[in-house]
């Protein structure tokens, strides 16, 4: 018996770089993944790698920043699997720039996906859960929202955003059996960290003790952690996966 045995995950920003890596190890542990992304192909590229691991997979294109459009492709999905074992707010995105020359645009941007991305989600799921009486919450939030960064003033609210969201809903499902917690990722090798220039990457460098870049099944063994059986008694938690990097 695998550790998510027939359980069902819904993965957002499931597409590519760690959510992909969350939807493979989860699915790798014996759970069915609903993949969500924003890119239709990117989804089903996943589904279909989750499907070659012998199990189930759904492909959800759907804006997490859009309320509504979150409301209607939650509804379809639990008519569609039923049950919701877990759920991963993984979306994510930067617009960085220094804050004097910060666009309402770009603030609005990263809050809507981020942080609001993760209200919409969880919202939707939230009457699933409760009814349950069981189910993994797990928000990906970032070292910056626990230590600031410049250039991403509304990436570290975003982020800091999520773990208070976090508290808070740990603490309104507690008592319904159901575990709400953060990751929060260091500096890790996928899309989002890609563009970002040799000399940035190589100041961060030195201020990881375990002196390398996270890669995205880092984060997945964590998330993969607070969804199993042996994260039961925790809830309301932010787990640092970053080599050392804030301590
Ligand atoms: P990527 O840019 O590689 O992937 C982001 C994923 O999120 C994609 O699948 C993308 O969909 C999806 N996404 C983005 N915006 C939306 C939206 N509005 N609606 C639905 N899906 C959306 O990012 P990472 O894998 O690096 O990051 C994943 C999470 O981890 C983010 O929340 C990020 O902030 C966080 N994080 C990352 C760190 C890092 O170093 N990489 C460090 C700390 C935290 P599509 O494929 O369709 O574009």
């Amino acid at each position: 018996m695998k550790l998510l045995e027939n359980q069902v995950a819904v993965v957002t920003g499931g597409g590519r770089g760690i959510g992909r890596a969350v939807a493979l190890k989860l699915a790798g542990e014996g759970a069915d993944i609903v993949v969500v992304s924003r890119t239709a192909e990117n989804a089903q590229k996943v589904a279909a790698e989750v499907q070659a691991l012998g199990r189930q997979a759904w492909a959800v294109a759907v804006d997490v920043a859009d309320g509504p459009a979150v409301t209607a492709a939650a509804e379809t999905l639990v008519e569609q699997v039923k049950k919701v074992d877990i759920l991963v707010n993984n979306a994510g995105i930067t617009r960085d720039g220094l804050l004097m020359r910060m666009s309402d645009a770009d603030w609005d941007t990263v809050l809507n996906t981020n942080l609001k991305g993760a209200f919409h989600f969880t919202r939707a799921l939230f009457r699933v859960f409760a009814r349950q009486r069981s189910g993994r919450i797990i928000n990906i939030s970032s070292v910056i929202g626990l230590i600031g960064n410049p250039g991403q003033a509304n990436y570290a609210a975003s982020k800091a955003g999520l773990i208070g969201f976090t508290q808070s809903v740990a603490r309104e499902l507690a008592g319904r059996g159901v575990t709400v917690n953060a990751v929060a990722p260091g500096f890790i090798e996928t899309d989002m960290t890609a563009e970002l220039n040799e000399t940035l990457k190589a100041n961060i460098l030195r201020q990881i003790p375990m002196a390398r870049f996270g890669a995205a099944e880092d984060i997945a063994e964590a998330v993969c952690f607070l969804a199993g059986p042996g994260a039961r008694y925790i809830t309301g938690q932010v787990l640092t996966v970053d080599g050392g990097m804030v301590m």
